[in-house]
């Protein structure tokens, strides 16, 4: 896993914090901009307000001044005339007046006054400065400057009688000094007044200066109101200054609301900060959470660093438990995985994956184990297989690239060279698997690998022991077929002929029982003994049973060869046998069938060469018969008799089926029976299996007596349900059976009218039916399984199946065949059952040991792990009447046998 580039520390609190300044400083600037602008109007809309209020109110004021003071000068006028002063005589008027005025000047507002006379004379002055203003009043009807007195004088005309000199004119003057102006002044303004651009009275004692600021003050002109009598005359103009003292100043008006926005701003930048850092810090513990167990890989030191992401409700925590369930989830999967290497580290079997030229591209640590190597660095498989085994490895594997098989299994030898256990080839059994990608391209093959050298050997053991009779090591039966066989083929490809001779020692029998069975065992070691030394490489002496033995000649050119062969044969035999010290004379009988002569068929060859010697020794015995010199040309007397009178037995159904337990290894309980044929006939009494069987199957008998023989059988299993004995009755099933077309279907047919189930049948199939893949046997053995039948491989041993045929089969019991029980106390015997009861139990099938006739015999096959057991020891075959009373004393007391 590589590191993901480590986040710097704090960058999402740093973005989110510049980003928030720069908001923040925008949203100031906004609003500092939007108040210097709301400013700006407000007080322009403030100042004309301003303006106004001043502009009329001295608008009102002045004219009302005016008329005050012109009724002012009125009312004076009429109290002098009231007072009649003017009408006294000269003398007296003017101290009069002077005296009147004087008393009312107290609430006068006129400084000076001049009476004039009705030709416009001065005739009275009252008043300091009256004389000159008189004199300039002349000028100036209304508004009178005097630059003397720095004064200006208003001026009020008003008539007034004179009495005896009629109607003269009262000259007022009024002046509008400082005082004055004072007295007009409203709050926050001052005034001055000026006159034909004189300033001639101020309200304040502020500096001239002063007021000229328009910052401070704001500056009126209000032009004095004008009447219709003093045209063409200058008039005064008003100056008011409305103090700006009260206006809030740009930088107050600003600053507030600006102060409010980095107050908020700043409350936010603490606030989301706080916020922000603890999300940031949250957030990044996800990140170190990751980083550690990307470093760490330990579930237990993720869940702390988790931690501050899991404090509150919210995304983070989702993601974290999200991130916690995936990780749980990755470690589930890496255990389990790890489960699965431990599981592969434990098997013995080593596991493998290769390309198309035998690279190795990983191997699990039996591998290395098989190959003998420290650390498994064999890179090529092909350097580990035996040079006579590579090219059967490369062509299933070309197979299996090339997509043609999706799996083989194959043994192998593993190369002995190099390894530590010199000298000696590892036996493998490989399961190759062919993977595909994606697209169907094979490209790597797995395999599953498995040392099979032990199995290997004891299988090739069993097998030499399978096909070699115990006592004489001469090829028995089985192995004799398969020669048989051979030499058939060869036979009809070359033309060639071949000879199968079968040879019975004449009176072996008194032998046997003069000199005892051992005696009789040596007779019979010498005597092959002799045999073979007269014999070629390719012939092949086998004992046929008890003292017959068969003689197979191969590629005979005619039928002389086969002459002088046997004539050899007989020859042999004229010096007498050794045993035991004593010399003893032997003959033969025998009868000789030739290929293709008399027959194509092997079958029919044994049996014409049984008849042929069966013949020779009706002969008188110490002969040679040729089954075509028979005169007769056909069967034995006795055996045409049997054949017979067994049609004859079938068709009558005379025929039964005898029941033999099968028991439990350690309880003794019975746990199945075996059916077995049996036979009585009236003249020859009892004839064995062994022999009416073959003979029924060559006569195309065993149909009838098989399912005669099977239908017994699943009326004894009902009787026995009924009974209340819940056992498998196991049927032999005859190869010629299996090849009987609809016998599935009407085995399942029989068993469905009976109520009872395929699973309650074991069917016996000997090894050789049961494994051969050639015709149809074992495609019916595939349905019967199918079907829910129990399989079991009778007479294990005497067949060649490799354990994987067996696995293959899946047969749920192995029965061991009698002769190698007859071998249990030999030390090579015993390991013989060992090894097969081992490889039943590998492969997961219950064994069955046929032939217990003793106890130790059972006690040993019990110890070595046999399941069940069947022999005379616990029962011989019998009618079912008998085997129920059997089976009742078995249920009370399950015990060995005593009968
Ligand atoms: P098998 O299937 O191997 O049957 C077991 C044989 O061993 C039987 O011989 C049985 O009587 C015998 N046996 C059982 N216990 C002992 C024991 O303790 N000692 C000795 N010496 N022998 C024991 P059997 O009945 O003579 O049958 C011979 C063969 O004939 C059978 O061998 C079987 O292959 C065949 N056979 C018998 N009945 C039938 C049948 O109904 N159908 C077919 N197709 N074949 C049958
Ligand atoms: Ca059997
Ligand atoms: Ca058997």
């Amino acid at each position: 896993m590589s590191p993901s580039p480590r986040p710097q520390r704090g960058a999402l609190r740093g973005q989110a914090k510049r980003r928030l300044l720069l908001i923040g400083l925008l949203v100031t600037l906004l609003i500092f901009a939007v108040t210097s602008l709301s400013y700006r109007v407000l007080k322009q809309r403030d100042l004309e307000q301003r303006r106004e209020q001043v502009r009329a109110h001295y608008n009102q004021l002045l004219p009302r001044l005016g008329s005050q003071q012109l009724s002012q000068g009125l009312q004076l006028a009429a109290r002098i005339e009231f007072s009649r002063i003017l009408e006294r005589p000269s003398a007296e008027r003017w101290p009069m007046l002077t005296a009147f005025l004087n008393a009312q000047w107290s609430f006068s507002t006129f400084s000076n006054l001049v009476v004039l006379d009705p030709a416009g004379k001065p005739i009275y002055r009252h008043g300091a400065e009256s004389d000159s203003l008189l004199l300039q009043a002349s000028q100036a009807p209304h508004w009178l400057y005097e630059p003397q007195y720095h004064q200006l004088y208003r001026i009020y005309r008003i008539p007034l009688w004179l009495g005896s000199e009629g109607q003269g004119q009262l000259v007022l003057f009024k002046t509008l000094s400082h005082s004055s102006l004072s007295e007009w002044a409203i709050p926050q303004t001052q005034l001055e007044l000026t006159h034909e651009g004189r300033l001639v009275a101020r309200s304040s004692a502020e500096p001239v200066d002063a007021l000229d600021d328009p910052a401070r003050y704001l500056r009126l002109e209000i032009p004095w109101p004008r009447d219709e009598a003093a045209e063409g005359q200058t008039y005064p103009v008003l100056l008011a200054y409305r103090d700006l003292g009260d206006l809030l100043p740009h930088g107050q008006f600003v600053a507030r609301p600006v102060a409010l926005a980095l107050l908020i701003l700043g409350l936010l930048w603490y606030g989301l900060g706080r916020w922000l850092g603890g999300t940031v810090r949250r957030i990044e513990s996800l990140g170190q959470g990751a980083r550690r167990y990307a470093r760490q890989h330990d579930r237990n030191q993720l869940l702390p660093a988790l931690a501050p992401a899991l404090e509150r409700d919210d995304e983070i925590k989702d993601t974290a438990l999200a991130f916690e369930h995936l990780v749980a989830a990755i470690e589930e999967r890496e255990q389990e995985q790890l489960s699965y290497l431990q599981t592969l580290e434990l098997l013995e079997e080593a596991v493998i994956e290769f390309n198309a030229e035998g690279r190795i591209l990983r191997a699990s640590p039996a591998w290395s184990a098989l190959c003998h190597q420290e650390d498994g660095q064999c890179d090529c498989i092909h350097s580990q297989i035996h040079p006579d085994d590579l090219p059967l490895l490369k062509a299933q594997a070309e197979q299996l690239f090339q997509g043609q098989k999706q799996g083989v299994t194959l043994r192998l030898r593993l190369h002995a060279k190099g390894r530590g256990r010199a000298g000696h080839d590892l036996w493998i059994e490989a399961r190759l698997l062919a993977f595909a990608d994606r697209h169907g391209r094979v490209e790597n093959v797995r395999g599953v690998l498995r040392d099979i050298t032990q199995t290997y050997t004891h299988e090739q053991q069993i097998s030499h022991m399978a096909l070699h009779d115990a006592l004489t090591e001469l090829p028995n039966r089985v192995l004799l077929e398969d020669r048989f066989k051979i030499a058939l083929r060869l036979a009809a490809r070359n033309e060639e002929m071949v000879g199968v001779c079968f040879i019975d020692l004449d009176h072996f029998k008194l032998v046997n029982d003069s000199l005892g069975h051992k005696a009789g065992d040596r007779l019979l070691l010498s005597f092959a003994d002799r045999l073979q030394q007269s014999l070629r490489k390719g012939d092949t002496l086998a004992r046929w049973g008890g003292d017959e033995f068969v003689l197979l000649l191969p590629e005979m050119q005619d039928e002389n060869d086969i002459r002088t062969v046997a004539g050899k044969v007989i020859s042999a035999l004229q010096q007498p046998l050794e045993v035991m010290d004593n010399e003893i004379r032997m003959t033969l009988s025998m009868g000789v069938a030739v290929y293709p002569n008399d027959s194509e068929e092997m079958e029919t060859l044994f049996s014409q060469a049984d008849r042929a010697m069966f013949f020779a020794k009706a002969q008188g015995r110490n002969q040679l018969c040729f089954f075509h010199d028979m005169s007769s040309k056909g069967p034995g007397k006795q055996e045409l008799y049997i054949q017979n009178r067994l049609a004859a037995a079938v068709e009558q159904g005379l025929i039964q089926a005898w029941f033999q337990p099968v028991v439990d290894s350690r309880s003794h309980a019975c746990t199945s029976l075996e059916v077995l044929a049996r036979w009585q006939d009236a003249e020859n009494g009892w004839i064995s299996p062994a022999t009416f069987i073959p003979m029924a199957e060559n006569l195309g008998l065993i149909g009838a007596l098989g399912n005669k023989i099977l239908l017994d059988s699943l009326d004894a299993l009902c009787r026995l349900n009924q009974l209340g004995y819940d056992l498998w009755v196991a049927v032999n099933i005859s190869k010629r059976q299996l090849f009987i077309p609809g016998f599935v279907e009407w085995l399942l047919q029989e068993l469905a009218e009976r109520g009872l189930r395929p699973g309650q049948l074991i069917l016996e199939i000997t090894e050789s039916v049961a494994l051969s893949d050639v015709e149809s046997g074992a495609d019916t053995v595939q349905r019967l399984r199918g079907a829910g039948f129990h399989l079991a491989i009778d007479d294990f041993g005497t067949g060649y199946s490799s354990l994987s045929q067996l696995h293959e089969m899946q047969a749920n019991e192995l029965k061991i065949d009698i002769s190698f029980i007859r071998r249990l106390f030999q030390p090579d015997g015993k390991t013989m059952v060992q090894a097969i009861i081992r490889m039943a139990q590998a492969l997961e099938m219950k064994t069955v040991a046929e032939g217990v006739e003793t106890s130790e015999c059972a006690e040993l096959l019990a110890q070595m792990g046999a399941d069940c057991l069947q022999g005379y020891l616990f029962g011989k075959p019998m009618p079912l009447a008998e085997f129920e009373l059997w089976l009742e004393r078995n249920r009370q007391e399950p015990r060995i046998a005593t009968s």
